[in-house]
């Protein structure tokens, strides 16, 4: 592909005619071309004109340190002098690897047994999956291996995961999902609460349903259950009221497990540590990357029960080696950059940092809705969604080929913010060290853009 003749032979020309881009648009990214971000420092990156934005999303809800820290680069210079890579096939092992593990059992929202490491959230997730599927073989219940998640739920893209996550573009085109995968209800109340119901009815409702899905297929069938404590990627979405206690209730029933991917919601994101602290999750199997390293290298850790560890020793013992892991999983550079991740969460309480900026954030984007885009804003902790609507009274979405949250998130990289928008949602998921001015400037910068967005509807003749 030859780039618009205009870019030259620059970075962004160069983009267009070699780079196949994740998550984007293929045929509108030869035209529109990329957004080239060249610096980071604390919590704004700059683009390769010298333009600065604060970054609302903390990349991809994911670098809760800022873009500077200099004790992360510092902690992996060091281990990669000291050993650049080693692995954790067959009995071999390496200190900060070990280090880790025992962090993350001794952090773990319930006990946990064992940490095994991949590189992304969905090689966690994917691990998860063949955990719950090799534990059902262990525990001598072939039959058990159906997994439920829910509709707009996200937990990644491999074959398995993608199969898990709930968006039609993570499966269109891709011949997904795979067997054995269902989904249940998105528990959005705004979006489907009936009328006269109130959020704890819609969690009993959606409890039901899940029951009466696992009664259909039959609960010798269905193997566990896959939950994000808040949806991220789905449109920002905490669960109503008494949600994980009425679904639990349900799971303890059937002997399904709970895997809670805390890819985003991990490390301090939700007010607890653990986004299962926050809505008394008890998984059996957790899954966490992201926040983990604040994303400076890739990192995943899965967590898993003492029974389902024993699981793994008892199925070792008749067939042998557990065949599963990754080249990279718990990579030494890695470990050390999580090991100095989560001493700076301590000593600087990033929990405690969370929880007092919290109301601020919500505080302030709740108040935009009186605004007449505004149908809903919903978040806890430092993660919000504001959804955009036609109507506010009737909940009415604007045409989806308007792009509403799409155009917006354009006008606020103008103001200098980069925002996400996921369907008419706006996401805001900022670094965790974030201050209280750029936290207002950053909702100011939003405010900007959604008044700018009005102005555009009516240009456009939509308002
Ligand atoms: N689970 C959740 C909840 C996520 O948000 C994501 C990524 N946004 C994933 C899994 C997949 O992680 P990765 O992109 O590292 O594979």
């Amino acid at each position: 592909m030859q780039a618009p003749a205009h870019l030259g032979n620059s970075a962004a020309s160069r983009d267009i005619a070699y780079h196949l881009h994740p998550y984007t648009n293929a045929k509108a990214h030869e035209s529109v071309g990329p957004l080239v971000i060249s610096g980071g420092k604390g919590v704004t990156v700059t683009d390769d004109t010298g333009k600065s934005y604060i970054e609302g999303v903390a990349g991809l809800w994911c670098t809760s340190l800022g873009f500077d820290e200099p004790r992360l680069v510092d902690a992996a210079i060091a281990q990669m002098r000291k050993l650049p890579f080693y692995h954790a096939f067959a009995h071999k092992s390496h200190e900060p690897a070990i280090d880790l593990a025992e962090k993350l059992v001794a952090l773990a929202p319930v006990p946990m047994s064992k940490a095994f490491f991949a590189c992304s959230g969905s090689e966690a997730n994917d691990t998860a999956i063949k955990l719950v599927w090799y534990y059902n073989n262990a525990l001598g219940r072939p039959e058990k291996k159906k997994i439920i998640a829910r509709t707009k739920a996200y937990h990644g893209v491999t074959v398995a995961a993608a199969s898990l996550t709930g968006l039609p573009n993570c499966h269109r085109d891709f011949d997904l999902p795979i067997a054995r995968v269902l989904h249940t209800d998105c528990p959005h109340y705004y979006r489907f609460g009936q009328d006269g119901e109130t959020e704890e009815q819609f969690a009993t409702r959606l409890a039901d349903n899940l029951e009466a899905l696992i009664l259909r297929e039959g609960p010798e069938t269905v193997a566990a259950f896959f939950a994000e404590p808040v949806m991220g990627a789905g449109g920002v979405i905490p669960p109503p009221a008494t949600y994980f206690e009425k679904v639990q209730a349900v799971l303890a029933k059937y002997d399904v497990l709970l895997v809670a991917d805390e890819v985003i919601c991990g490390y301090g994101r939700t007010g607890n540590m653990w986004g299962s602290q926050t809505y008394g999750m008890r998984p059996d199997i957790l899954t966490s990357a992201k926040a983990l390293t604040s994303a400076y290298l890739p990192l995943s850790a899965v967590l898993v029960s003492d029974a389902i560890y024993k699981a793994c020793v008892a199925e070792s013992e008749k067939i042998g080696v557990f065949g599963h892991g990754f080249t990279y999983g718990g990579h030494p550079v890695s470990c050390a950059v999580a090991l100095e991740t989560l001493k700076i969460y301590e000593e600087r309480d990033i929990v405690a940092r969370v929880r007092d900026l919290s109301p601020r954030m919500q505080g302030t984007l709740r108040r935009y809705l009186d605004h007449p885009l505004v149908g809903e804003v919903r978040g806890v902790g430092l993660i919000a969604g504001v959804e955009l609507v036609a109507d506010k009274a009737t909940k009415q979405p604007f045409d989806p080929k308007l792009n509403v949250a799409g155009k917006l998130v354009a006008f606020a990289h103008q103001h200098g913010a980069i925002l996400r928008p996921i369907g008419d949602t706006v996401g805001f998921s900022p670094p965790l060290v974030i201050n209280e001015g750029e936290l207002d400037e950053l909702l100011a910068r939003f405010g900007k853009a959604l008044d700018d967005t009005a102005d555009w509807l009516v240009r456009e003749g939509v308002r």
